[in-house]
């Protein structure tokens, strides 16, 4: 199991922030990787603040991931630093966590946004097409979440990190299918963690959708818990299953998809249905919090979808999913699409 040393997740962090970061970099120079936005309302000040205490470099991330990655990787190779601290959303944590992996340094995580489980979990999404889903690299040492600089985003990115939660209740029945066909292990303890993700968003679905004092913790609470649920099972397998697949076949297919929690949340709910599982329960939800729960909302034609279904058991052949058990033809992705009220 890999689990993170520190967790911190509160109002008003930037000194935590200062605090984690020379703790994680001993002494160390710091390399602060960060967006424009992010540096601008959050970054600036704590790296000035680290600067009094040791050296630090601040990189901006405006470039491809693959040119970033490279950059990255050719500061960290012309001198030794102690710690990468990535301050911002989804694309600066993934090129961050994977720099800092590939370098075997410790990674800080401080996620401005909460749109999906990467703020907190030992994995990184799809960077190039030789890869098309998310690889394995080490469990952040630290994450700190400012609920502060959080809840400033706009809300469709805490929207979509709930639409990475509800998958968590698609992901374990087909990690439970596949222990039953394949006897793949299933880890109970690590899925009743991430289930209880979804099982939260569920629960809070109309408070999260007021943006209600605190539920906006929450959601945070319960990605990380999604993250640490992966460092217990020592895969992703409990946070992702053949709604992911779906939601990474609309990555390839599509130039400019929706973000990776809206695509999961609308593939959740077409999961659910082929798994004849609660998935008005999960739509109820998505709606609710003002996320996409269908295909229009989601801004993807039906051809596009129904591609994307029959293109996913292929995406991972070894990850055991109702897709691969039932194998779909086309004709029975567009009538179950109609019958799950998706198109
Ligand atoms: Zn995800």
């Amino acid at each position: 199991m890999q689990l993170p040393n520190i967790i911190v997740i509160g109002r008003g962090l930037k000194d935590k922030v200062v605090e984690v970061a020379l703790t994680a970099s001993g002494g160390e120079p710091v390399l602060i990787v960060t967006g424009k936005t992010a540096y601008n309302i959050y970054g600036r000040s704590i790296s000035e603040a680290i600067g009094e205490r040791t050296d630090v470099e601040v990189h901006l991330v405006e470039a491809e991931i693959s040119q970033e990655l490279e950059t990255i990787h050719t500061i960290l190779s012309k001198k030794r630093f102690g710690t990468v601290i990535g301050i911002g959303g989804g694309k600066v944590i993934d090129v961050s966590k994977a720099s800092a992996h590939e370098a075997s340094l410790r990674f800080v995580s401080v996620p401005t946004v909460a749109s999906h489980d990467g703020i907190a979990s030992p994995m990184v999404s799809a960077m190039d097409s030789s890869q098309p889903y998310s690889r394995m690299v080490n469990m952040p040492f630290a994450i700190v979440a400012d609920i502060d600089v959080i809840e400033k985003a706009p809300h469709r990115y805490l929207a979509s990190g709930c639409g990475d939660l509800v998958a968590k209740y698609t992901a374990i029945k087909d990690w439970k299918l596949s222990h039953k066909v394949t006897g793949e292990y299933f880890g109970d303890y690590a899925a009743s963690l991430a289930y209880m993700g979804a099982e939260i968003i569920f629960r809070n679905a109309k408070k999260i959708g007021k943006r209600k004092q605190d539920s906006i913790r929450t959601v945070v609470e319960a990605l990380i818990s999604a993250g640490v649920a992966m460092g217990i099972a020592g895969s992703s397998r409990p946070c992702s299953g053949s709604e992911h697949l779906i939601s990474h076949a609309l990555g390839r297919l599509m130039e400019d998809p929706p973000l990776h929690g809206e695509r999961c949340g609308v593939s959740t709910i077409f999961a659910a249905f082929v798994h004849k599982a609660a998935w008005k329960r999960v739509k109820s939800a998505l709606s609710s919090i003002g996320t996409p729960s269908n295909l229009s909302e989601l801004g993807v034609d039906e051809q596009t979808f129904v591609k994307a279904v029959l293109m996913a058991p292929d995406i991972r052949p070894d990850r055991y999913t109702i897709l691969h058990k039932l194998r779909l033809t086309e004709s029975d992705v567009r009538r179950l699409l109609r019958e799950a009220e998706l198109s």
